[in-house]
């Protein structure tokens, strides 16, 4: 089959033929039919994160928002060829520590991870365990479907999280990937939503989504643009911009909730003394458990939410993460083989 191969980190990625995989008992393999381009996508061809490059395999096939068909069926897989179907960043939990017992997942210690750990979805086919691939409700179509793997399940487990209720307010800060689809799920939930970018296409996108509200971060008016709604009950910063968190907190009413997804290079840092005085919370959430992906599928099929896609071959995979790395993408490219 073709796949995008990245070899090593900073290396160019490269699209070549390797073996097709083969489903053993409790496996599937899947025909790819579209896979999500996501910021971990280039922060792990580039070598960012020490925590993912210790256990990163090489070489690698990337992809983690990977939705197709299923192909052929091993033994004991619940699956038929044909099934429509996706595959997390989450590709296995041991299903038996603390974690996996207590509805956290998330935070299994065996985990493999999809695209990181174990060959991903850059690709024609991909195989998958069973149990953590998710089958895709009719109403959403495969490329609509791919950036809610992981953009979408991420952003969904943190305003879960949050606690944020109908009639609350919530500030997004970064209407990028994961920021326009947090704006279309809370709205689905009743809550009403400030957007904050830096770019005007992307504030537009956020009103598309049906922001009550946007602000232009560069204007420095955010705690003011907020203070008529009394600030927000919970901020989630999908921006990787460190300036986005020292932003978000003094949006924040008090007692309000501060939820950290983006991941800027540097640390982060706050003021006890603001934290104290406003008895903020700070929380902090990673994708989502295999519960939490069925509801999230659920809602994007009953119409609620739909992530902004361009589709692109496996080819321009490398351009892509090029346009990632400027800025220049507004939604999510949805990598799309063309198998015959
Ligand atoms: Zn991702
Ligand atoms: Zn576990």
């Amino acid at each position: 089959m073709q796949a995008v191969i990245l070899d090593g980190f900073g290396a160019p990625l490269a699209l070549r033929e390797i073996p097709d995989p083969v489903a053993g008992p409790g496996e599937v393999v899947i025909r790819v039919k579209a896979c999500g381009v996501c910021h971990s996508d280039l922060h792990l061809a580039d070598g960012d994160w020490d925590l993912l490059k210790r256990i990163t395999k090489l070489p690698l096939v990337l992809g983690h928002e990977v939705t197709g068909v299923v192909e052929s069926a091993g033994p004991d897989s619940g699956f038929a060829p044909g099934d429509r179907v996706g595959v997390p960043w989450l590709h296995w939990t041991c299903g038996m520590c603390e974690y996996c017992t207590t509805g956290r997942e998330t935070l299994c210690g065996e985990q493999k991870i999809t695209g990181v750990t174990v060959d991903g979805g850059f690709a024609e086919f991909v195989k998958a365990p069973a149990s953590h691939t998710a089958r895709i409700p009719d109403g959403i179509s495969l490329e609509d479907a791919a950036p809610l793997f992981c953009a979408g399940l991420t952003v969904y487990k943190a305003l879960k999280s949050s606690g944020i209720e109908s009639g609350q307010t919530l500030a997004v800060f970064g209407v990028g990937g994961l920021g326009h689809l947090a704006v279309q799920i809370a709205k689905a939930r009743g809550v009403r939503v400030a957007a904050l970018d830096i770019a005007e296409d992307k504030l537009a996108l956020a009103r598309e989504c049906g922001a009550d509200l946007t602000v232009d971060l560069r204007t420095g008016q955010a705690r003011k643009a907020l203070r008529p709604l009394g600030g927000a009950h919970v901020a989630i910063v999908c921006s990787g911009a460190k300036a986005a968190y020292e932003s978000a907190l003094t949006c924040l009413r008090k007692g309000g909730t501060l939820v950290v997804v983006g991941m800027p290079a540097e640390p982060i840092s706050v003021s006890a003394v603001t934290l104290v005085a406003g008895e903020y919370r700070i929380i902090a959430s990673a994708v989502g458990t295999r519960e939490d992906l069925r509801e999230l599928l659920d809602l994007a099929a009953a119409g609620g939410i739909r992530c902004r896609v361009e589709t692109a071959p496996l080819s321009e995979a490398g351009a892509a993460l090029e346009r990632m790395r400027n800025g220049a993408i507004t939604g999510r490219v949805v990598l799309t083989p063309l198998v015959s």
